[in-house]
């Protein structure tokens, strides 16, 4: 089964709006085994939609259209897909009740424009808008569905249950698997894992993030056990590096273990700013286990709150590996982190340049610190801080037994 997805608004292409129904149905489709082909984007241009369903047409079964499909003049997709089949265009009796009456509740005037929400090329099945006003609806291959997100939401699950159920002889979900990697350059990661991805069932590719590169595997639910295969050679190959899986996240990984271990947790922050907290306070079920979260932006702050020997400040500077151990030694609880370093975009030295940051991690009576040269701009350097700091306390948990 072969896809292509069309969305049509002129502000998909001039910046003003973000292309997030494509995600939305791609996501779906994925979901029960239907894969896209192309994704094009057109302006509301009744030559361009008509010139891009031919194409779609032309290279797949199914052609899923977004937007394009109110009241408003620029409202071109139902008259390019009626053009493109030769088809009339049509109101159905019961829909135009249906819209009249949403209008009187809203109490909104009907215009003369708004019959052309309920037209459809002739033959075309409707799927029922339970949260907005046009229907979309299904002919001949074609799918159409208006752009405003929550109307999109409300009806492709239908659709396409009605399209599995008609044209689809069986459902083999696409199968993704994730594994995070850390610490490992792209080029180094694909010469050590590519040979295991001989079948030409599993596609791979790397999805480089902030915090590491995602490894994702993708085949069809029927191949799975082969990807769980080609995982533990992964694993066995490049085990060190690997950080977590699918989508489950790393400070979910660590209150897992803190939980199991009844550890409590506190942090000390400099650089990231309460980032670090804020991040672990995202996790459901934390309260029992976070203690407290210091930000000790200034020397003073770093020395008062932390018992910190200013002297230890001022001999190797407050972006220091020596002042990361002083600032998690000084937390009270089981299991500490402490960060400090130069964001940047100012600040930085030839000794000390911008990126440059350290991390505590305290398990116990364990402290261990980490030195980073992260790149990007002050936001992503301290998004790296949290994500890596909370990877080397996990680490570290996994040993403490
Ligand atoms: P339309 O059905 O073309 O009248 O679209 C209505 C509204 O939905 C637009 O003004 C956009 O704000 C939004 N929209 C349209 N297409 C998309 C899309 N692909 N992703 C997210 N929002 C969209
Ligand atoms: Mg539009």
């Amino acid at each position: 089964m072969r896809c292509v997805l069309l969305m049509v608004g002129t502000e998909l292409l001039n910046g003003a709006t973000l292309d997030t129904n494509s995600i939305f149905m791609a996501n779906e489709l994925n979901k029960v085994g239907i894969k896209i082909d192309f994704k094009l984007t057109v302006g509301d241009s009744l030559e361009k939609i008509l010139e891009a369903i031919k194409f779609a047409k032309e290279k797949s079964d199914l052609v899923i259209l977004s937007g394009g499909l109110g009241a408003t003049d620029d409202d071109l997709t139902k008259e390019a897909i009626s053009k493109f089949l030769n088809k009339k265009m049509l109101v159905d009796e019961e829909e135009l009740i249906e819209i009249k009456q949403k209008f009187k509740k809203l109490n909104i005037e009907f215009l003369k424009k708004n019959y052309k929400e309920v037209e459809k090329p002739e033959g075309a099945v409707s799927i029922k808008n339970d949260v907005g006003m046009a229907p979309a609806f299904f002919i001949d291959g074609i799918a159409a569905f208006p752009g405003v997100p929550k109307e999109l939401y409300n009806m492709f699950p239908k659709f396409l249950k009605y399209y599995t159920n008609n044209y689809c002889e069986s459902i083999d979900p696409i199968y993704i698997k994730d594994i995070i990697v850390s610490g490992i350059p792209e080029s180094i990661l694909e010469e050590k894992i590519k040979e295991f991805f001989i079948d030409p069932n599993i596609e791979y590719e790397f999805l480089v993030k902030d915090y590491g590169i995602i490894v994702r595997m993708q085949t069809l639910e029927s191949y799975k056990n082969t990807v769980e295969k080609i995982k533990e050679k992964i694993y066995n190959s490049i085990g060190k590096y690997i950080i977590t899986e699918d989508d489950e996240k790393i400070e979910e990984k660590v209150f897992k273990f803190l939980k199991n271990k009844n550890y409590t947790i506190s942090v000390a922050e400099s650089c990231t700013g309460g980032m670090l907290a804020s991040t672990i306070v995202g996790v459901s079920g934390i309260s029992q286990f976070f203690t407290e979260g210091l930000i000790t932006y200034s020397n003073e702050s770093k020395a008062k709150r932390l018992n910190i020997d200013k002297n230890i400040i001022k001999r190797y500077g407050a972006v220091s590996k020596e002042v990361a151990e002083a600032m998690v030694y000084g937390l009270e609880t089981n299991v500490g982190i402490s960060t400090t370093g130069v964001a940047g975009p100012n600040g930085g030295t030839e000794e000390k340049p911008v990126g440059l940051v350290y991390v505590g991690v305290r398990v116990k009576d364990k402290i261990t610190s980490f030195r980073f040269n992260f790149t990007g701009d002050r936001e992503r350097i301290r998004r790296k801080t949290v994500l890596h700091s909370l990877f080397e306390l996990y680490k570290m948990l996994e040993e403490d037994e």
